[in-house]
Parts: C-alpha cells; structure tokens; sequence
C-alpha cells in the first residue's frame, strides 16, 4: 500500500492544515511569489502562493460568493467594479453574475497567478476570459493612485498584508480608493482571520474609518482556511450594508448561490464580542 502524501500549509508556524496530495500540477516562481497547483484527494484543485492556500475548488464559492455579492446586491445599480488581487478569477465570476455590471477590471500583479489558473483552475478563471472582464497585469497601489476611471465597487482580493500586498493596507491606498469611487461607492477588502489576524483587521477597520463615513465588517465560514472564519473590512460613501439591504432584490435577481442569501447577508455583518471590542464597537 502506498505512502499517503500530503500538502501542508502552516500558518504563522503555530498550526498546520494537511490536504492529501494526488498529484503536483505546477510550481513557479515569480519576481514576487512562489505558485503552485496541486491536486488534491478530498478539496479538489488548490492554488497556493507562498505555500499559502488561496483557493480550493471544493469551497472557494463560499469566499467569492461573500466578497462579491453583499457589495454588488447593495449598491442600487452596480455598473463598474474594480478588483484588485484576485488573480484565480474567483471574483471576476460572481461580480459578472450581475447583469448590470458592464465592466469588471482586474488588476493582479503576478501574471504567474493568472496563467497558472487559466491552464489548471477553469473553475474560476474561465470568468476572465468574459468580454466584460478587463484583466491589467499590474500594481493596484499604482493604478488606484493613477487611473481617472470611477467605479461602483471595488474589491480587494490581496494576500495577507506583506510583499508585494502591504500597501493594500494603507491609508493612502484607501484614499485613491474613495477618490475613484462613484456616489454609492463601496469597498470590499479581504481582512483575514479574527482568531489569527484580528490586528489586521483592528487597523484596516481603524484606516478606512477615518476615510468611509461607514464601515463595517463582514464575517464568514469556510473550510480550508486556517480557523475557519474569515472577514471581510466594508467600507462605504454612505450605505449602510443592514439599513440600507433590500433582500428582494436578491429574489429578483434569480441568480444561482450556493452560500449567500438574504440570511446570510444579514448575519455577516453581526460581530462576535472579542471582535467588536477589538475595532471599538
Ligand atoms: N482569497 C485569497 C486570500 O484570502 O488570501 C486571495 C486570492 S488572490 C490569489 C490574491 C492575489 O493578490 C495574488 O494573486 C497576489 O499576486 C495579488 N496581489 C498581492 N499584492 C498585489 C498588488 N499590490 N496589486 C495587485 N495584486 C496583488
């Protein structure tokens, strides 16, 4: 009987998650990070950065569902979304479920993401190949200080908050963010998790609560990353994600979900106490 082999990702050097390994698909080294597929027995396909797992096709609709739908189901009529990081295309592919959306640009840095998860994970990157989507192999720090485009949403689908995703989490990021947000604008940014990250969390809700006039964050379950629970930061020129939700717009919509509803929305934005009293609430 054959040896069992495995993936391990470890996290912080303090706990390890195993997914038992298939077979190794591809590995790549770019200018900025390391990138591997692999094929997993029990998750399906994984995309890892840095030994870091981004992606399992077993429960990335549960991570791409949440970035992207309570932002695109509040805003009154979302037409121009910006995605920042999200090169596996997960995204891409629930922002351009929204028939009003004309136009979805994704700006990733590493070129490498995006091959790798054209060629291996279909399962997300299909979506750029959507006329709608404009993928820019670029910095989001430069192109948010440079572009004259304005748009509804803006979603921040980066890496945990160093290399080349450390200024993702600055104050004069989250400025160009507002300055190229419509009326309504709203932005989603990945945060991490409240039981490892919960300082990342503090300073990204303390940075663009000085920006946003709102700002809230968005809790959800997922399977494979470390502690499943994760957050979303959810900042915006003045919609409110609970006051302002209309659930009947999600019934009209007729869109297929298989995490995010009404419920779900709701309860996303209801904080356990060692969270609130970490950001001040
Ligand atoms: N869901 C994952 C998570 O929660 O960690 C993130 C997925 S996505 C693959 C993260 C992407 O952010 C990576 O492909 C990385 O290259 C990209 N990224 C990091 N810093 C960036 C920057 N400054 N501009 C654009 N993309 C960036």
């Amino acid at each position: 009987m054959r040896k069992a082999v495995w993936v391990d990702e470890v996290y912080q050097g303090i706990v390890r998650t195993s997914f038992k390994l298939k077979r190794r698909l591809f590995k790549g080294k770019s200018s900025f990070q390391t990138v591997e597929v692999v094929e997993t027995t029990g998750h399906g396909r994984l995309l890892l950065i840095d030994g870091m797992t981004m992606v399992s096709e077993r429960d990335e609709f549960v991570y791409h569902e949440m970035i992207a739908h309570p932002a695109l189901f509040l805003h009154p009529k979302p037409r121009r979304v910006l995605v920042i990081g999200g090169g596996d295309g997960g995204t891409v592919r629930e922002v351009l479920k929204h028939r009003s959306v004309e136009r979805c640009v994704l700006v990733e840095i590493d070129g490498l993401v995006v091959e790798s998860s054209r060629r291996y994970i279909p399962q997300t990157a299909a979506a750029l190949s959507d006329k709608r989507a404009h993928v820019l192999i670029e910095d989001g720090v430069k192109f948010v200080a440079e572009t004259e485009e304005h748009f509804d949403v803006v979603i921040v689908d980066s890496t945990e908050p160093f290399g080349p995703a450390k200024e993702l989490f600055g104050p004069s990021f989250y400025k160009n963010v507002k300055r190229i947000l419509s009326e309504d604008g709203i932005v989603v940014s990945q945060a991490g998790s409240p039981f490892y990250e919960i300082s990342t969390i503090k300073n990204l809700f303390r940075i663009t609560n000085k920006i946003f006039p709102v700002v809230e964050v968005c809790l959800f379950n997922n399977l494979t990353y470390p502690g499943g629970l994760w957050a979303f930061t959810f900042a915006t020129k003045g919609l409110h994600p609970v006051k302002d939700f209309r659930p009947a717009r999600i019934l009209t919509a007729k869109m297929r979900l298989r995490w995010y509803n009404a419920g779900i929305h709701a309860a996303a934005f209801a904080l356990p106490n060692f969270l609130k009293a970490a950001i001040g609430r």
